[in-house]
């Protein structure tokens, strides 16, 4: 006999993407306002067409690490290309996020320094910490006082030669997955200035819909900062996969020779690097598309009087998990995909509709999903 089912059981259900923001699920066409193909990337015919050519000259995978003979001379250009959009000295890219978080946590900070966490940060990078066995405190999130409040303390208990040795590093995201709001990165940066320290921000979806595409940190005026390493996915507004740390030489070349994730797993497919060089080449040539994403977010959220968006993510707070579960159904039946967020990815009592924008989504689809959202906004 079968033990009753856990009321949070996940489940792996099929869906199938396709071009303009639907999918297919449980042979139902829906608007998809659930993924974080912000621009609607992953099917433009210039990626696709990428993607395609890539795979007939250089084949479907990269054979091996990039340290042995899976570093396909893509890869320089793409990270040529990412740092000069980003405006870093350098650029080196991962097999995803995950993997990402893992190698630049592990692979930059000793366990001699102190990492200061946001209590929402992504749960790779919290898996990220706990791998390293670095000391980390979470500061409540976005709460600069409670921030400086640790900063300071640890500047009071250290002794000179802790001072010395001892690196301090904020984490945070550039916008939150879960919540879609912002960090505040000037205040954070004054923080990180006075106290000594680097601040390592997650860009995951910031990145292609912020600052025109060059995210959080443009949209700020803090891209150039020197405490600052900006870091991110291809996976989302970019359509495609893989992660980046953008950094000075000196940390990239540390990277290369610590990150286990970079050093010990396969080079990504040269195709789907090809893929990344075109989605960046789109972000540089047409600004239009994050700020249409940005505008459909703005619209949305006019019709509900919901503050304005930071982020193409709109959270609608539900609470219990039976009755976000049970919302994001009745909008199914009425043809819109949008997700049910429970424990333990958000917050008990938190839980929620997550309703995220993509350029190719329609006004009037748009306008057709706030008149069912509309009961659940108070
Ligand atoms: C999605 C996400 C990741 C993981 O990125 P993948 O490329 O999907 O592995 C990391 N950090 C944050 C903040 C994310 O939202």
């Amino acid at each position: 006999m079968m033990a009753a089912l856990p009321a949070r059981r996940r489940e792996r259900t099929e869906i199938q993407r396709f071009a303009g923001g639907y999918a297919l699920k449980n042979s139902r066409r829906l608007v998809n306002f659930s993924d974080n193909d912000y621009l609607g990337l992953s099917f433009h015919p210039k990626l696709v067409e990428a993607v395609r050519k890539a795979v007939q000259q250089y084949g479907a995978g990269a054979g091996a690490s990039r340290l042995v003979t899976g570093n396909h001379p893509l890869y320089a250009e793409l990270e040529k290309a990412l740092a000069a959009f980003k405006g870093a000295e350098d650029a080196l890219v991962f097999g995803s996020g995950f993997l990402m978080n893992l190698g630049v946590v592990n692979g930059l900070i000793n366990k001699d320094d102190i990492i200061l966490a946001d209590k929402l940060i992504h749960a790779s990078l919290v898996d990220a910490i706990k791998l390293s066995g670095v000391k980390f405190q979470r500061f409540h999130h976005n709460d600069m006082a409670h921030l400086e409040a640790l900063l300071q303390k640890i500047s009071e208990t250290s002794t000179t030669t802790q001072v010395v040795a001892q690196k301090i590093y904020i984490l945070t995201e550039g916008v939150f997955s879960m919540d879609g709001d912002t960090a505040p990165l000037s205040e954070m940066l004054v923080l990180a200035e006075k106290y000594n320290a680097a601040v390592i921000m997650d860009d995951a979806h910031g990145f292609g819909v912020l600052g025109q595409g060059r995210g959080s940190a443009a949209a700020q005026n803090v891209a150039l900062h020197p405490n600052l390493i900006k870091t991110g996915t291809f996976s989302k507004a970019c359509g495609s996969y893989g992660g980046y740390i953008c950094a000075t030489k000196n940390q990239i070349e540390h990277l290369v020779n610590n990150a286990r994730s970079l050093i010990y797993t396969t080079g990504l497919p040269p195709a789907v690097i090809a893929a990344n060089i075109a989605a960046l080449e789109m972000l540089e040539s047409e600004p239009e598309l994050a700020e249409k994403v940005m505008s459909h977010a703005a619209f949305f959220c006019e019709l509900l009087n919901l503050p304005a968006p930071q982020s193409a993510i709109i959270p609608v707070i539900i609470g219990g998990d039976a009755e976000a579960l049970a919302a994001s159904q009745e909008l199914e039946d009425a043809g819109f995909l949008v997700s049910a967020i429970r424990p333990p990815t958000v917050p008990r009592g938190t839980s929620r509709l997550r309703i995220t924008m993509s350029a190719v989504h329609s006004r009037s689809d748009i306008e057709k999903l706030a008149i069912l959202v509309r009961k659940w906004v108070s």
